[in-house]
């Protein structure tokens, strides 16, 4: 369980770390309050529920000179990553084709770890860009400026100032070369040498089919050879969707996986009717896993009113993960302290499943401190928990992620298949922050700094 998980010291507690600052705020903006539809979808029940789901090309023929060499500048890199993709997802159902990229292929043998909190748009930034949250800036899904509380982040919201770092769409454009992105998490932002080119940078629609977005990527590779992008990152919402609605055992989940598994034949064989798919590098890859959830498990903050008086506007994030930023005037070390108090008083509802730090007081590992856009106080809930102001209806039964990051539940898949992945291969998990130098080796490009080892690619990629 989490709590017992929190002691532990974390492998990956040694690597470089730096900060980045934040950008200065802009101006009050009501704009960011509002959610177009394509994401308010995914409220289903909280403040900053945790998921977050995002061109009629056909294929066309192939052009026997891209054969040879992909691009001028050597081998292309496909990442398809699969929303809350749970480690173990692809035993559930029949999966020939990720069955045959991991028998062919280098595969985290117990699973990718992400990081935290295991949420859509930290991690999927934080595979981007090789940087824990706070240093890339997405701390949660939703969360306003410190400097502003009507100025707030949402999916949806591609100003560069919430957007640290350099994603690899980034590093791939730095170099002057093409870059390929379909509805990944922060690449329709411009910045830096990225113009998010209407050919390359697919603005989010929901409804795309899979199929159309293979379809896509695979037509880039009958583009003549200088243009086919070295990077195609490309997104999908499922089987997180599924998760969340059915919890992570359900055979719905069954059905979506076998659905991603045929997204991911369809990928196969049209680089092998193109004569590409043993040039080609595929990485599948998700960004968390998916916890069963039900309704008696919840823990509602009302209850902690003899101890403490939590007003329903200091919530920055109640669900899976708890966040609080009180107004000035109130200690937050003293809110914190109450609590406790009263979580651990065994009359509050739960109670012990829940436990709330000042955030430079969380443990090292999780990486969350050091920027001011995490709220002063953080509440850590245990698996398949979640936290609520008060009782307002029932929770349906169904799945949820956000929690802590060492939960097996958490970790999502890494398979890998291309010239410099040795068959069969089986790696030791690892954190997601260490893609990104992974995939900047393989292209042979400088990448900018980041919170990954520099050491990890050598023990993963054949020379
Ligand atoms: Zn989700």
């Amino acid at each position: 369980m989490a709590s017992s998980l929190l002691k532990k010291h974390s492998p990956f507690e040694d690597h470089a770390t730096f900060l980045l600052p934040d950008p200065p705020s802009s101006p009050a903006t009501l704009r960011n309050l509002k959610f177009p539809f394509l994401f308010s979808f995914i409220f289903i029940s909280s403040l900053c529920i945790t998921c977050f789901t995002f061109l009629d090309v056909s294929t066309s023929f192939f052009t026997a000179t891209n054969t040879s060499l992909l691009s001028e500048h050597g081998p292309a890199v496909i990442i398809l990553s699969f929303d809350g993709f749970r480690f173990g997802y692809h035993l559930k159902a029949p999966t020939p084709n990720i069955r045959r990229l991991i028998a062919s292929g280098t595969s985290a043998e117990e699973g990718l770890i992400p990081v935290f909190p295991t949420l859509t748009f930290p991690n999927h930034y934080s595979i981007a860009t090789g940087l824990f949250p706070p240093h890339h800036g997405i701390i949660n899904n939703y969360f306003p400026n410190p400097a502003d509380p009507s100025d707030w982040f949402s999916p949806s919201n591609h100003d560069p100032k919430w957007w640290l770092g350099e994603p690899l769409w980034q590093t791939v454009a730095r170099h002057g070369l093409n870059a390929a992105t379909y509805f990944w998490a922060g690449s329709e932002v411009k910045k830096g040498f990225w113009t998010c080119p209407p050919k390359f940078c697919l603005k989010f629609n929901y409804s795309v089919p899979f199929e159309e977005r293979v379809d896509t990527i695979l037509g880039y590779f009958d583009l003549p050879k200088k243009e086919i992008p070295l990077l195609s990152m490309i997104y999908f919402q499922d089987p997180d969707s599924e998760g969340h609605m059915y919890g992570p055992d359900h055979p719905e989940i069954t059905k979506a996986v076998a659905n991603v598994d045929a997204v991911i034949g369809r990928l196969i064989s049209g680089l092998e009717k193109r004569g590409l798919f043993e040039d080609v590098t595929i990485i599948l890859l998700g960004d968390h896993g998916m916890a069963s959830t039900c309704d008696e498990k919840c823990v509602f903050l009302d209850e902690l009113a003899p101890w403490v008086q939590i007003e329903r506007d200091w919530l920055e994030c109640a669900d899976s993960l708890l966040a609080i930023r009180p107004p000035s005037g109130v200690s937050s070390a003293e809110v914190v302290k109450k609590m406790n108090e009263g979580l651990n008083s065994g009359k509050i509802g739960n109670g012990r499943s829940l436990k709330v730090y000042l955030k430079e007081d969380l443990p090292e590992r999780f990486h969350y401190a050091g920027s001011g856009r995490i709220p002063p106080i953080v509440g850590v809930v245990e698996e398949g928990y979640m936290v609520k102001y008060k009782r307002e209806k029932r929770y349906d039964c169904g799945g949820s992620h956000g929690y802590d990051n060492l939960l097996m539940s958490m970790r999502s898949f890494f398979v890998a298949h291309g010239p410099r992945f040795e068959r069969g291969k089986k790696i030791p998990s690892f954190l997601n922050i260490e893609i990104y130098n992974l995939v900047t080796t393989i292209l042979g490009l400088k990448g900018a700094p980041n919170n990954g080892s520099a050491s990890f690619p050598d023990s993963v990629l054949l020379k």
